[in-house]
């Protein structure tokens, strides 16, 4: 077969593969993958970058992580700070100390914009493939995002939740006996936001929304998911943590909450949690961490409450009950 058959031929396989991931968690992986095996290529890593939103502090980027325990700080944020300040999209080959980059900036109205570094250089043999697997992953994460995220916050929403919560589970159940630490599943209800849209009005409300995912960004590790699970409600799976690490975690949030400026005043937060025990059907995390979420509401609200104290209370109680 000539040469510039076989690359139409292979080309045409790399599209049929990547257009066969359904969420935008495997399809990255999938072209993170790819790219990484490419000769020349050192490093991929992909970010999600949320353009000067409510906190107008500029840009802020988190790393796609690829594995739940990665511990580590990304060496490249100045490098994507400068150049997403400067790309209008597509693909840039840059140098900076010395070292050769190329960014794949994926525009495409999405929020967050997403952007892919490779660290190396890419042979002009791969270039115009590197280009035709860009084309294809610009327009799947618009359409993957229409489906999988919220519009006003960026976050994935409530449906995205239970396919990455499936995924959380299956990692634990097939590593019970490595090191691995838990996994948490939070949720987080804003206390009378009601009063905030019927105070200052509903824009009002949509702007403390965004103030909140912002903190949510900044206080929570890029291998911890952020989703808006509907309305003023909001759920992290947090990962990798002890117990006692994922209290602090916790607790460094809600006081971050309870201390920023928002644009009506101070907000505060009720928060409920629970572990993600991989033998528990999935469906159950959340319910407990919302069971342990209405206990604090009704404890007076700004409090966090696991749900391991819930459920010890009640059989308490159900043991004084028995005589
Ligand atoms: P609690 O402390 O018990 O949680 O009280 P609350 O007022 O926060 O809760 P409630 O469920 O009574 O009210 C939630 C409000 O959130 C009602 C709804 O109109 C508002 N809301 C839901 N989605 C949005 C949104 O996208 N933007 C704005 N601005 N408001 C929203
Ligand atoms: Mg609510
Ligand atoms: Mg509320």
């Amino acid at each position: 077969m000539p040469s510039n058959e076989m690359d139409v031929q292979k080309a045409f396989e790399i599209s049929a593969k990547f257009l066969a991931h359904k969420t935008y968690h495997s399809l990255t992986h999938a072209v993170i993958h790819f790219l990484s095996s490419l000769d020349g290529i050192d490093d991929v890593a992909s970010y999600e970058v949320f353009v000067d939103s409510g906190c107008k502090n500029g840009i802020s980027i988190r790393r796609f992580p690829l594995t739940l325990d990665e511990n580590f700080s990304d060496r490249n944020t100045e490098l994507l700070r400068m150049a997403i300040s400067k790309s209008k999209g597509g693909l840039t080959n840059m140098k900076f100390k010395d070292q050769n980059y190329l960014l794949l900036d994926v525009v495409k109205d999405v929020i967050p914009r997403r952007a892919i570094l490779l660290t190396g250089t890419v042979s002009s043999k791969d270039q115009v493939m590197v280009e035709g697997v860009f084309g294809i992953y610009a327009n799947q994460v618009a359409l993957l995002d229409s489906k999988e995220r919220d519009s006003l916050t960026g976050l994935p929403n409530r449906q995205t939740l239970e396919f990455c919560l499936n995924d959380v589970v299956v990692y634990h159940r097939s590593n019970q006996k490595s090191e691995i630490k838990p996994s948490w599943m939070i949720a987080l209800d804003i206390d009378h936001f009601k009063k905030i849209n019927d105070s200052f009005g509903h824009l009002f409300g949509d702007e403390v929304l965004i103030h909140f995912t912002d903190l949510m960004k900044k206080m929570f590790r890029h291998t911890d998911f952020l989703f808006r699970y509907g309305g003023e409600e909001f759920v992290v799976i947090l990962n990798n943590a002890d117990p006692d690490e994922a209290l602090a975690a916790i607790q460094r949030f809600h006081k971050e909450v309870e201390n920023y400026n928002f644009p009506s005043g101070q907000v505060t937060v009720s928060i409920g949690y629970t572990i993600i025990d991989p033998i528990t059907p999935p469906g159950l995390h959340f319910e407990h961490a919302d069971r342990a979420l209405y206990e604090a509401k009704r404890n007076g609200r700004n409090q966090i409450v696991n749900y391991d104290d819930v459920t010890s209370k009640s059989s308490h109680r159900d043991d004084v009950e028995l005589f």
